[in-house]
């Protein structure tokens, strides 16, 4: 089953801020106050997107990354994973308040012009998958309903089928070691038999939540070793350190 954010959107009651529950503007659904007071990202690595603090920064890029560069890219958020961020994630997630996703999908969609702002933006958004039975129980991959609202916002194409999860593997957050969430992953995704990324040379992968990168790498190593292609993560938000 599919739901669509913007769909969903009209049928839903955009007019109360997601935050306060007082009344805002029917587009947003995050009243004035409310968006100014959003936790916002300071200066962020260019490569995996998290916050950058200290002197151990060159080029704007963090230790971690200098030392071993991910499989992507670049990584590029909206928000810090904090509070109300991450009770409104949760919310949009587990109780399908699409009206909050689509609001913090506008904010993502906002970044990723800016970030691509006189250069090429990627040919391709591709959404993390999520297992069949997850899609069953969940109704709805969050992932897809954010690319939704970027391919009307930032004129990108998405191809919701491109990847599929070969595994239904347990949660990356309810495993305490890097190995162990490592493990998790192995093996755990593959491209579906549709053609769709076939010649593309830029995706945006896209996710909801960054914790430990491990999805994204795992998603990113697989794609590398069967095409050349850049490959951007985009996400709604991004913990501010890895567990
Ligand atoms: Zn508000
Ligand atoms: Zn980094």
């Amino acid at each position: 089953m599919f739901h669509g954010l913007n769909r969903s959107i009209r049928r839903a009651l955009p007019t109360t801020c997601i935050v306060c529950g007082q009344n805002a503007d029917a587009d947003h659904s995050i009243c004035h106050e409310c968006g100014w007071e959003l936790p916002k990202l300071g200066e962020c690595c260019r490569r995996c997107g998290i916050e950058l603090s200290g002197t151990l920064v060159t080029d704007s890029c963090c230790t971690s990354c200098q030392l071993s560069p991910p499989s992507f890219d670049s990584c590029t958020c909206a928000f810090p994973y904090v509070s109300p961020i991450d009770k409104l994630v949760a919310d949009f997630k587990f109780s399908a308040r699409f009206d909050i996703g689509y609001s913090l999908s506008r904010a993502l969609a906002s970044t990723f012009n800016a970030y691509y702002n006189g250069q090429a933006k990627p040919e391709l958004l591709v959404p993390v998958p999520l297992h069949k039975n997850r899609l069953d129980s969940r109704g709805f991959n969050q992932a897809s309903e954010i690319g939704n609202v970027l391919a009307k916002y930032c004129g990108v194409s998405i191809a919701h089928c491109a990847l599929r999860r070969t595994r239904n593997t347990q949660p990356q957050t309810s495993l305490s070691s890097a190995a162990a969430r490592k493990a998790n992953l192995r093996k755990a995704f593959g491209v579906s038999k549709s053609d769709s990324l076939v010649g593309v040379t830029h995706i945006a992968l896209i996710d909801d939540v960054v914790t430990t990168m491990a999805t994204t790498q795992a998603i990113s190593r697989m794609l590398r070793a069967q095409q050349d292609c850049r490959i951007d993560v985009w996400c709604l938000a991004r913990a501010r350190r890895t567990l």
